[in-house]
């Protein structure tokens, strides 16, 4: 019994350090990836009901790293800690306006383009960098959509409602994502000036089998419509969710029912 103990010991310890080394090579590798050109967005298409049409996407990071392609749920926790999601995320804004305007340019009815905010870059400095990212693109500030969740409002209320009403102040929308996940779902819609509400994955997940994921559904669209915000439902995955969605009054579908994620090139031959 003894000598098992150690040996559990010693895996513990050795699958430890390995966890401890791969956290530093990714840690490192994420340092060079924005001098080396490694990230990359990908678009998924989002489309409105009402107009029966693309209306715009999501950007979504990719980092193709030297080992391969790396998803965000994996780098962006430690880009967060590390504090190098402050540049990347300046990166992604300015990459998605970039990418925005060559798109609008083309087209007689634009494409709105959805960036991912962290906790991290919600602090007033993200003012400065987004309105840097508008005038050096020359994107129509009304085609961008910066997505917070709610625990990125939660963290100082106060601060956040006045950082909130600068953003629109540039003539951007604000989406809150996840919603129906946090905490305080419901005085954050009295508390904060929104645009959208993206409404969770794991409440789509279960229609039309599960009676509770339907009724939270249906009354997320309908408070949001009482309030003037606009619907998004996101991880939609059937022709039974878009059916729901559709008479349910939801403004906004994106899930793979649709589309993947896709490289920028391929969403541009959809907009064609
Ligand atoms: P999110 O903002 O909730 O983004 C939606 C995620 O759901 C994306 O994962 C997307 O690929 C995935 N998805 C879309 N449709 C479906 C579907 O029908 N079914 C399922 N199962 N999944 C679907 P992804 O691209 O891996 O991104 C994961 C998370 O990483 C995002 O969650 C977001 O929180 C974060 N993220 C992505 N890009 C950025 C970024 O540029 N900046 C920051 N700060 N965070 C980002
Ligand atoms: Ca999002
Ligand atoms: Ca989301
Ligand atoms: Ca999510």
């Amino acid at each position: 019994a003894k000598a098992q103990g150690r040996n559990n010991f010693q895996c513990f310890t050795s699958s430890m350090n390995e966890r401890v080394s791969e956290r530093l090579l990714l840690e490192s590798g994420l340092r060079d990836a924005l001098k080396h050109e490694e990230f990359e967005l990908y678009y998924q298409p989002q489309y409105d009901f009402g107009r029966n049409r693309l209306s715009g996407c999501e950007a979504l990071i990719r980092w193709n790293s030297p080992q391969g392609l790396v998803m965000p749920d994996r780098f962006i926790p430690l880009a967060e800690e590390t504090g190098l999601i402050i540049p990347i995320g300046a990166w992604v804004l300015e990459q998605a306006c970039r990418q925005g305007e060559i798109w609008n340019r083309e087209l007689v009815e634009p494409i709105s383009i959805a960036v991912n905010v962290s906790a991290v870059q919600f602090r007033p400095a993200l003012v400065e960098e987004v309105k840097g990212a508008l005038e050096s693109t020359g994107f129509d500030p009304r085609q961008l959509v910066l997505e917070v969740t709610e625990s990125v409002l939660m963290s100082d209320v106060d601060s956040s409602v006045r950082l909130l009403e600068q953003l629109r102040e540039l003539g951007i929308r604000i989406a809150l994502d996840d919603f129906g996940t946090g905490y305080a779902s419901l005085a954050y819609l009295k508390r904060f000036v929104l645009d959208k509400l993206k409404i969770d994955r794991t409440f789509i997940m279960g229609i039309p089998e599960d009676k509770d994921d339907v009724a939270i559904t249906s009354s997320i669209i309908d408070i949001a419509r009482h309030l003037n915000i606009m619907t998004v439902a996101e991880g939609v995955e059937t022709e039974a969710h878009c059916e729901f969605l559709r008479t349910a009054g939801c403004n906004i579908a994106q899930g793979y029912y649709f589309d993947r994620p896709l490289p920028a090139e391929q969403f541009g031959r959809r907009l064609t």
